[in-house]
């Protein structure tokens, strides 16, 4: 009994060793290969506090239409053109934005206006009618795009204009340049589109946003109004809609009138199908509004209805008090641009259903948005206060700083380490604010106030201190606490972890989140052998997640294999020679139709068998090419890195076989071309000592295909790459056929069998009768059509009787033109016999055609 167990035991060790999931070639390549392959490290913000004003660069917009247009990368392509740009070169949401908004940008009166033959993507084509070079006009057109999914106008028609023109507005002609925004403008768009999120974004009858001209109010009733939200897509807004405070461009009526408008559209979306059109004239939220209406007759007796604020009820804003549907797009639109006013100005229950609908929970008060930038940036902060801590353990340590002091802390820390610490604090509240004003809306103005300035810097220390003292508690209690942390930090940005977990869910159906899943798991493992406290665990665990986030690892992975392939380019090449010359070397032939998809030539030709071959051998040469790839020995052995390498040598690997292919094909060409210079009249030569392949005489047409056919017999090449008919057609037309007919041999040849030949004359003459015939048809059907169930039998009769009736007329030219042939006079074959050749046939081949083509 006892031995039985011991080998059981043994047994099971056994198992968990083999357990081991096998290496990848392309960790040990990584490790290998020259330090400028690796992938780069995300940089690090810079320190210089700049606010988001000064980070309106074309540099910053374009990063972000780098990282937005990911999104869109698993879309499927997009075909079609716009003018000159064949879309399906573009990233697919510049695509689909052309297919879309593609005929309503710039002057509509004019499409020639503006040049834009210079530019292969979208923010070109809008800095062009802006008349700018690389801007950031374009860019942030097309962000607005990215994130809102409507179109922010550039161009001369206002919907719902008055005029049916582009370019007439308030009944005068407008300068185009008045259409546009300015970059002040552009640049609160853009601060907008930070600031908005579900559902100001994502508004699905929404379609544009569009200036309406500089210097113009709106036509007719309107006129007073600063902005129009149309129930059918559309919002317009004027230049009081687009003022700003003197003194910031972070500050201005425009922030609230475009929320505004927005929100108009976000009340019209949730209403839609009610009576009234409007979320907001629901009885629960005209109770939150704290209007109430009321009916009365006016002193001419005239019953009035109008709206009234209720006793005590808080109203964000005058105009707020106009109707619950004003009052629903000012509460939304004041809650996000002026936080601490919606606190003050809303009734609690009202500021909490703002919150709670429209976004998310959150608010904008300077507490809370402080809040959440810290929220935001926690990961952040953690690995650094942990970095600090790792650091500031090491013997030696010091600092200048006095951000901290010994009594901050609950527990004993050597002053020395306080110091450090204090440093290393001192640093990262320094980095954090400079992250903060410039990659938040409000970060830079809050910061402006000494009061506010306060609080952010209290709020930061007391953060960062409980953040300390946690670990300095863990690190009195277990000595070797700082041991582990530091082991797990040094490998947190290493991808390899990553890479494991991503290779392993590689073309999964759901991959992404199957990634998320392997990489918690697996990172999860690996921290649970430091037996960390579950606080710090959890921390290092979210702090290796954030670090490897799903679409920097794909496409990290992605390029690594490229670069891995590319280094192994002439192994794939001469893989690709081989397989090209194993083919080549068969005996050739057309006769067996071509299959197989995996090695195409588009347009081009290439004969069957050589086409079949390499249709059969390149699936098994690929994968026999990437087991050869190989790191100091070790070959590939996890099949989702070969399925990866798959998906990158493929490609390579058709592209070096279509450059052959092309080389092949032009040597062909020239050699074929030099043997018919040699020619010297041989071919004609050959094909007029026996006319035994003549087998019509009276169709000029049918006998030089016939000709051409028996041409490339006799010029006896065959051709692999090139069809007969591309390369000798022309110059048996131009040559060698040319004419034959009228060749002297070809008049003896007709003498000599005249008898035989009249005979066969005669007999293709039905054949060029059934031509005649079936034109004729097609003339009828074009008078009277077939083309459905109706028009079939309604013109079935006309249509027979047009055939029959013109019949005769077609059989005299028919007629007429056989006797002008050449050959049918040298075979002196008369109209008589032509005419009772065609009598004889001639019910036959009429029921023929109108069955074939009539019913
Ligand atoms: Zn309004």
């Amino acid at each position: 009994m006892k031995r039985s167990n011991l080998i059981w035991v043994a047994l099971l060790m056994l198992g968990a060793c083999t357990k081991k999931s096998p290496e990848f070639l392309i960790t040990k390549w990584e490790k290998k290969a020259p330090a400028s392959e690796h992938f780069l490290l995300r940089k690090l913000a810079s320190s210089q506090n700049q606010c988001m004003r000064d980070v309106f660069t074309v540099e910053t917009l374009k990063g972000e239409v780098r990282e937005l247009e990911r999104r869109f990368t698993r879309e499927r392509p997009v075909s079609g053109r716009w003018r000159h740009i064949d879309l399906s070169t573009l990233p697919i949401a510049q695509a689909n934005f052309l297919k879309s908004f593609g005929r309503e940008l710039g002057d509509l009166t004019n499409p020639e206006a503006f040049d834009f033959t210079s530019c292969s993507d979208v923010p070109c084509v809008f800095n062009k009618i802006y008349g700018k070079g690389d801007d950031v006009h374009g860019y942030v057109h097309y962000i607005w795009y990215l994130k809102f999914g409507n179109l922010l106008a550039a161009d001369n028609k206002v919907p719902e204009q008055r005029s049916t023109s582009a370019g007439q507005y308030n009944g005068k002609a407008i300068p185009f340049a008045n259409y546009l925004f300015d970059e002040k403008e552009l640049y609160a768009f853009w601060r907008l589109s930070h600031m908005l999120k579900t559902p100001h974004t994502t508004l699905r009858y929404l379609t544009q946003i569009q200036r309406i001209p500089r210097g113009e109010l709106f036509e007719g009733a309107n006129a007073g109004a600063c902005g129009l939200a149309y129930s059918n897509g559309f919002i317009t807004l004027t230049d009081a809609c687009l003022t700003f405070d003197g003194y910031s461009q972070d500050k201005g009526w425009i922030y609230q009138a475009i929320t505004h408008e927005l929100s108009h559209q976000v009340d019209m979306e949730e209403g839609r199908g009610s009576a009234s059109g409007f979320r907001s004239n629901r009885q629960d939220y005209v109770s939150l509004s704290g209007l109430y209406i009321t009916e009365y007759v006016d002193s001419e007796g005239k019953p009035q209805r109008g709206w009234q604020v209720g006793a005590g009820a808080k109203i964000v804003s005058d105009y707020a008090k106009t109707n619950p549907v004003e009052n629903f797009a000012e509460s939304v639109a004041v809650f996000r641009v002026e936080g601490n006013r919606a606190k003050r100005g809303l009734g609690d229950e009202h500021y909490s259903f703002v919150s709670r609908s429209y976004y998310q929970n959150r608010e904008f008060t300077s507490p809370a948005l402080m809040a959440s930038w810290i929220q935001e940036s926690s990961g952040e902060i953690s690995q650094s206060v942990l970095n600090a801590i790792v650091e500031c353990a090491q013997p030696g340590a010091n600092g200048r700083s006095q951000y901290f002091r010994r009594g901050d802390f609950a527990v004993m820390v050597p002053s020395n380490v306080v110091a450090c610490i204090s440093d290393r604090a001192s640093q990262i509240s320094v980095e954090l604010r400079a992250k903060v004003v410039m990659r938040t809306a409000e970060g830079c103005d809050t910061f402006a106030i000494g009061g506010e300035r306060d609080s952010w810097n209290s709020l930061v220390k007391e953060h960062l201190k409980t953040a300390f003292e946690r670990h300095l508690q863990q690190g009195q209690q277990d000595s070797q606490y700082t041991k582990r942390l530091q082991e797990f930090l040094g490998d947190i940005n290493d991808p390899t972890l990553a890479r494991t977990a991503y290779l392993s869910c590689y073309q999964a159906a759901n991959e992404s989140s199957c990634y998320s899943e392997e990489l918690r798991k697996r990172t999860l493992e690996r921290l649970q052998a430091l037996s960390l406290p579950e606080i710090e665990t959890q921390e290092l665990l979210q702090m290796y997640i954030t670090a490897h986030p799903y679409q920097t690892v794909r496409d990290d992975t992605v390029k690594l294999y490229q670069t891995f392939v590319q280094q192994n380019l002439e192994r794939i090449r001469s893989s690709a020679r081989e397989t090209w010359n194993s083919c080549l070397s068969i005996s050739h032939s057309d006769t067996a139709p071509p299959t197989g998809r995996v090695f195409t030539v588009g347009d081009g030709y290439l004969i069957s068998s050589f086409f079949n071959c390499l249709n059969v051998a390149v699936p098994e040469a690929v994968a026999n090419t990437i087991r050869s790839l190989s790191v100091d020995g070790s070959r590939v052995e996890n099949s989702a890195e070969e399925k990866l390498l798959t998906a990158e040598v493929r490609p390579q690997f058709m592209r070096i076989l279509r450059e052959l292919y092309d080389a092949a094909k032009a040597a062909e060409i020239q050699t074929a071309t030099q043997h018919l210079q040699q020619d010297q009249g041989e071919t004609r030569r050959k094909l007029l000592a026996d006319l035994s392949w003549v087998k019509n005489f009276v169709d000029a047409r049918q006998i030089l295909t016939d000709c051409k056919v028996q041409g490339y017999k006799v010029i006896g090449m065959t051709l692999l790459y090139n069809l007969p008919a591309t390369v000798f057609g022309g110059f048996l037309e131009r040559e060698a056929c040319h004419n034959i007919t009228s060749a002297d041999q070809f008049g003896a040849w007709l003498d000599s069998s005249q008898v035989q030949l009249r005979e066969r004359a005669t007999a293709s003459l039905d054949g060029l009768m059934l031509d005649y015939g079936r034109r004729l048809a097609d003339e009828c059907l074009q008078e009277f059509p077939n083309t459905n169930v109706i028009n079939r039998l309604l013109y079935r009769r006309s249509r027979e009787a047009c055939f029959m009736n013109r019949w005769p007329n077609a059989e005299s030219r028919m007629i007429t033109e056989t006797l002008s042939n050449p050959v049918i006079q040298r075979l002196n074959l008369s109209r008589g016999a032509i005419q009772s050749r065609l009598a004889q046939n001639r019910s036959a081949l009429q029921q023929r055609i109108i069955s074939e083509k009539l019913r």
